[in-house]
């Protein structure tokens, strides 16, 4: 069982051979993948990444809001 507390995060988008690419640390506790800038928070759900591929999940809203 491994002590250390390193965490590897991955992008859910981007594939990098057949794992998917690992995602960067930041200092703000954000993981960012370089490739599409898509981003996420451990353990904090109510975060909402606004790359481009998260956006094309989200439905826009009619009344333009
Ligand atoms: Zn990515
Ligand atoms: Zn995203």
């Amino acid at each position: 069982m491994p002590t250390d507390t390193v965490l590897t995060i991955r992008c859910p988008y981007c594939m990098a051979g057949i794992d998917f690419r690992p995602m960067i640390a930041y200092k703000d506790g954000r993981f960012v993948c370089c490739d599409c800038a898509h981003t996420v928070r451990p353990g904090i759900t109510e975060y909402k990444c606004t790359c481009r591929r998260c956006l094309r999940l989200i439905p826009k809203h009619k009344d333009g809001t």
